[in-house]
């Protein structure tokens, strides 16, 4: 597949209006591709790393800076996995609430937790200025519209909790002063996080490339990895489409797109769901009226089980939306639809306007809704984001390096043992449409009382 053909991925015309079936962040495809990529694999590497988004790259960089020999190999484009499709929301949030991590877990691992999304977000923020990646970060802040008043309410007591951890600066917005933050009625206010922002995926995935490249990463696109092999202690035989290479350590950063038709998998693949998520992009409504609808210009969500994410785009010209998805490989009407529908339902003025862009991704998801960094097999892993890996992949991916590399001391509070499996599950979501259809019973039940 080569990098021009993705453009012309899948369009397909709503109502005699065009919609692109390809992500929004890849009109800037010639940076995203790697530099002297070839099809000539080295004999072999200190470090092979199978899968080139930001978790793969940010653990060869780490590796790379410390002088040793990386490769990174990817089945397809690098980055065309999750890393270049995302809504670019950098919050390096988990999925469980900070009342409901501490209710399974205890206060203090809570508190570690939320304590880390500072710090990788922070340490996001300072990566970004010290490799002097442009990619439109920027630390707008977070409104998420109460779905309830009970949902106001429990947003309420997860603010004050939240302020109490270093770094965090939430407060609530009423009703009555929503419009102050978004031009909608459907929410019954909501919370705002200060220190959450946005970036522009594809840029930060090109910057995070480019130093990657720059500092001595071998990077080979097209190259599907199928098993890897002992040989003899520290030395493994990494088997690949194009040929094997032999490495003396082996990250494995295939997250949501690990898929099922290799053996190298496997073991991750029992254990990591991945869930389909959708984008739209709107037409181009014009700066003036973005601002109109989000007058803060920040980052937005809901409290709805069956969650939407929106923000303006970095040029503030449209409004991206994503949510559940209706497909499973390639977007189809049905999805745009759906997502428009979202859309509306917030911004009712917007019924008007035309889709330009509709895609999907993969976001994984473990049992517990965690990230997870582990070693299985002298294998090292780190996946799992379930919709936050803006933040938590490149984290997770430095540290996954240091701890493959012997020189990260209890790097993270999700290092630990692999997650459990999941019961008569080998990678095949079956029970997804049921699971959703189920949130979106509880959505509407919430919603009508
Ligand atoms: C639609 C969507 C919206 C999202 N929105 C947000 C958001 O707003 N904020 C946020 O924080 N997060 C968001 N995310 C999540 C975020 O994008 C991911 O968590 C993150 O990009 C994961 O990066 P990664 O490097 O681990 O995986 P990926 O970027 O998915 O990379 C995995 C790579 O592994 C490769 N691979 C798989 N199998 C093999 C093999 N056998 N051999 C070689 N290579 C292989 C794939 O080709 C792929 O390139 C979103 C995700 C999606 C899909």
């Amino acid at each position: 597949m080569g990098v021009k053909s993705l453009r012309l991925f899948n369009k397909f015309n709503i109502k005699g209006h065009k919609v692109k079936g390809s992500a929004f962040w890849w009109e800037i495809e010639e940076s995203l591709a790697p530099v002297n990529d070839q099809d000539k694999l080295p004999l072999d590497a200190e470090f092979v790393i199978v899968g080139g988004g930001y978790t793969g790259l940010s653990a060869a960089l780490t590796i790379a800076r410390q002088g040793r020999l990386v490769l990174v190999l990817d089945s397809g484009l690098p980055g065309y996995g999750a890393s270049t499709r995302n809504g670019g929301i950098c919050s390096g949030q988990i999925r469980l609430s900070h009342s409901k991590l501490s209710h399974k877990f205890g206060l203090s691992y809570a508190d570690e937790v939320y304590a880390e999304g500072i710090q990788a977000r922070l340490d996001l923020a300072k990566f970004c200025a010290e490799e002097g990646i442009e990619c439109d970060l920027q630390m707008t802040g977070r409104f998420t519209g109460a779905m309830s008043r009970a949902d106001y309410e429990s947003q309420s007591r997860e603010a004050e909790r939240l302020n109490e951890i270093i770094g965090h600066k939430a407060y609530m917005v009423s009703k009555a002063d929503q419009h102050n933050e978004i031009a909608t009625n459907l929410f019954h206010g909501g919370m705002v996080r200060e220190e959450i922002g946005g970036f522009h995926p594809g840029k930060f995935f090109a910057g995070l490339l480019k130093s990657a490249q720059k500092a001595g990463v071998i990077v080979r696109s097209n190259t599907s990895v199928q098993d890897v092999v002992d040989l003899s202690p520290g030395k493994k035989s990494v088997i690949t489409s194009k040929g094997k290479v032999t490495a003396g350590k082996v990250i494995i950063a295939t997250n949501a797109y690990t898929g099922r038709q290799h053996r190298v998998g496997k073991f991750l693949r029992c254990r990591l769901v991945p869930v389909q998520s959708c984008i739209i992009v709107t037409e181009q409504l014009g700066v003036e009226k973005v601002k109109t609808l989000m007058p803060k210009l920040r980052m937005y969500g809901n409290t709805a089980k069956l969650y939407s994410y929106f923000r303006p785009t970095p040029d503030r010209d449209r409004i991206l939306l994503g949510s559940r998805s209706f497909d499973r490989k390639e977007p189809t009407d049905r999805s745009v639809t759906y997502l428009k529908r979202k859309l509306v339902q917030i911004f009712p003025e917007l019924g008007y306007c035309a889709i330009d862009y509709c895609w999907l991704g993969n976001v994984g998801f473990t049992r517990t809704q965690m990230p997870v960094i582990f070693e299985h097999n002298e294998i090292h892993y780190a996946a799992g984001y379930a919709g936050s890996g803006t933040v938590w992949a490149r984290w997770l991916g430095k540290k996954v390096a240091e701890t493959a590399m012997g020189t990260g001391n209890r790097p993270s509070t999700f290092y630990g043992s692999p997650p459990p499996a999941l019961p008569f599950y080998d990678g095949n979501p079956w029970f997804l449409p049921a699971v959703q259809k189920y949130f979106s019973l509880r959505d509407w039940v919430k919603n009508a009382y």
